[in-house]
């Protein structure tokens, strides 16, 4: 048995795993910020939809307002839900993960 050679080995096992560990690190960064941009892309949605629905009720009759707010309950929902799953979505930290917890501005904005 070469010791040597067995330590070499070891070496080189050990380098390319602290190679990994750098890379997978490096994932996980981009999947959070995908995962944000997700969900400020749903929120600036949502908040176009609010545009569209303001719009929608200066310009239009009953009918229009009637489906309207029924938009804007499903979009306090999507906020809700948005929060439940970790997200802010107060204008302080806009779309970014929660990692400490409830947010105050958050659960502001929800009591409105
Ligand atoms: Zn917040």
């Amino acid at each position: 048995m070469d010791k040597q050679a067995i330590f070499t080995q070891v070496s080189q096992i050990e380098e390319r795993i602290g190679d990994l560990y750098t890379e997978l690190g490096g994932l996980k960064e981009q999947i959070v910020q995908l995962i944000e941009e997700n969900t400020r892309l749903v929120m600036e949605n949502q908040n176009l939809r609010e545009q569209l629905k303001k719009l929608s009720r200066t310009e239009e009759g009953k009918h229009v307002r009637k489906r309207s707010e029924e938009a804007g309950g499903e979009g306090y929902d999507n906020l809700t839900r948005l929060y439940n799953e970790g997200f802010h979505i107060c204008n302080v930290h806009y779309g970014s993960l929660r990692s400490d917890g409830d947010c105050l501005f958050c659960l502001s904005f929800l009591n409105k």
